[in-house]
């Protein structure tokens, strides 16, 4: 026995005890089977109060004889009173939960991807930021293979760590997303290579201020050792030294670098490429082979992703900018006239913020769904603003408004909520319009 899964799992700490899951997502559920492999009984909350007990047979066929009950509706300190341990899926901030968690001991309480790293022998790289993660994680574990590593990428995208823990596929190094609020009661968590990508306004409706979504983010770096890895931008490279924040050797990146990438563009994503080139590093892995991974890399879906091109208008999906910040990030990687389709549900920050980078790009805004009344003051005095109640009406607006060489861009700015079930759903109807424009255009087109 050489892992050390296998020796906590002869040890048998868990066998017996409750453990309270919060959240019956895919990470909450893949708790659930990690934590019944180790013989936990484990109580499933979920604050949904209609959720189906169905759900559990998605951990396992027979749930009450495995140990396994949901608890479904609004959470209630007696739901917490007796566990052994509290495990919160990722969605679930620790805050909202305070006045049930009240008698909890503490260190009671884990994130799933901190409660799984317990049982974790591989180097970890793990990947936080206000935005680019998901691109990021998905680059470094890209260039990783590349390099003829075995790569596992998971956290907050695809996989949980739970399910990595039970699948039995070893991996040389796992690249793990990290959203603030897994960081926000990390008490034990070290990672060989951590990254904070960049910071900015972002769920400032939960956090109560910057100083505190900033603590969240930093705890990332507080448990690392002198043989870890942190990265950050150099920008923050004052802020971050003066707080004394890690003792791991500090690694700074900025966009200046010859990496070449056709499938991200924009100096936001060569920031994200010169971070991941110094995630990967530490793993041997050399400069030409980093070069020819990042050149072949293709852009994800929902970022700045060209969905398709009527009468020379070129239509951009990136309804997976959620912040002010890879708005303009998005605008500023066109060298062409921009027509901005912004709406849904606001997250905060200061939208006067980014119109110096609109200003450089933008000719028309169309606004559609809700936060109508947070962009409209702002923009109107400096563009032609027209506002939708459905995103279809306004990209046919902007459409009847552009000239071939024009982009017409989804960077809405927003949580989709309000209209869509997330962001996925929100790119894929820009990308239905756009295929609609397009089919009208060759049929306006044949003779
Ligand atoms: P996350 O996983 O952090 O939400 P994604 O990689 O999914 O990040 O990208 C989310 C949005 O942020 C996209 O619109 C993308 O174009 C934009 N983005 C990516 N990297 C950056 C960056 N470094 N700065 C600003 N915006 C970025």
């Amino acid at each position: 026995m050489n892992r050390k899964r296998d020796l906590l799992k002869s040890l048998k700490i868990f066998e017996n005890r409750l453990v309270v899951v919060v959240g019956a997502g895919v990470s909450g559920l893949a708790a659930c089977r990690f934590l019944l492999s180790l013989g936990a009984r484990v109580r499933l909350v979920d604050a949904k109060p209609d959720l189906s007990a169905d759900v559990l047979l998605k951990v396992t066929p027979n749930p009450s004889s495995a140990g396994l009950t949901l608890e479904a509706g609004p959470h209630s300190a007696a739901q917490f009173a007796d566990a052994h341990l509290v495990v919160l899926s990722p969605g679930v901030p620790v805050k909202k939960l305070a006045s049930v968690l009240a008698e909890v001991e503490p260190w009671r309480i884990v994130a799933e991807m901190e409660f799984a790293s317990w049982f974790l022998d591989e180097p970890v790289i793990a990947i936080t930021g206000t935005n680019g993660k998901t691109t990021t994680t998905t680059l470094v574990g890209h260039i990783l293979e590349h390099a003829g590593l075995t790569p596992f990428m998971g956290g907050n995208i695809g996989t949980p760590l739970c399910d990595y823990l039970m699948a039995d596929a070893p991996a040389d190094v796992l690249v793990i997303e990290i959203s603030s609020f897994q960081l926000q009661n990390c008490r034990t968590f070290a990672p060989r290579v951590a990254a904070l990508l960049n910071f900015s306004a972002n769920h400032l409706d939960y956090h109560l201020d910057m100083e505190e979504y900033l603590a969240a983010k930093l705890n990332l770096f507080g448990r690392q050792d002198h043989g870890c890895v942190a990265i950050a931008p150099e920008g923050m490279r004052h802020g971050l030294e003066a707080r004394n924040f890690t003792k791991a050797r500090r690694d700074y990146f900025t966009a200046d670098t010859d990496f070449r990438c056709p499938g991200l563009p924009g100096a936001h994503n060569r920031e994200n490429i010169a971070a991941a080139w110094r995630m990967v590093r530490p793993f041997g892995v050399t400069e030409a082979q980093a070069r020819e991974a990042i050149a072949a890399f293709e852009a994800l879906p929902h970022r700045i992703q060209p969905v398709g091109e009527a009468a020379g208008v070129l239509f951009v999906n990136d309804s997976k900018a959620t912040t002010l910040d890879s708005v303009a990030a998005a605008v500023r990687s066109f060298d062409r006239p921009v027509r901005l389709l912004l709406g849904g549900v606001f997250k905060g920050g200061v939208v006067a913020d980014i119109l110096p980078a609109l200003q450089e790009r933008v000719v028309s805004v169309g606004l559609f769904g809700a936060s109508r009344e947070v962009f409209e003051p702002v923009l109107a005095p400096h563009f032609p603003v027209a506002w939708d109640q459905i995103l279809e009406d306004a990209v046919r607006r902007q459409f009847a408004l552009a000239r071939p060489g024009d982009v017409i861009l989804l960077s809405p700015a927003t949580a989709s909520f309000d209209a869509y079930s997330g962001y996925t759903e929100r790119g894929r109807d820009f990308a239905r319009v756009a295929a609609a424009l397009m089919d009208e255009q060759n049929e306006g087109n044949q003779p």
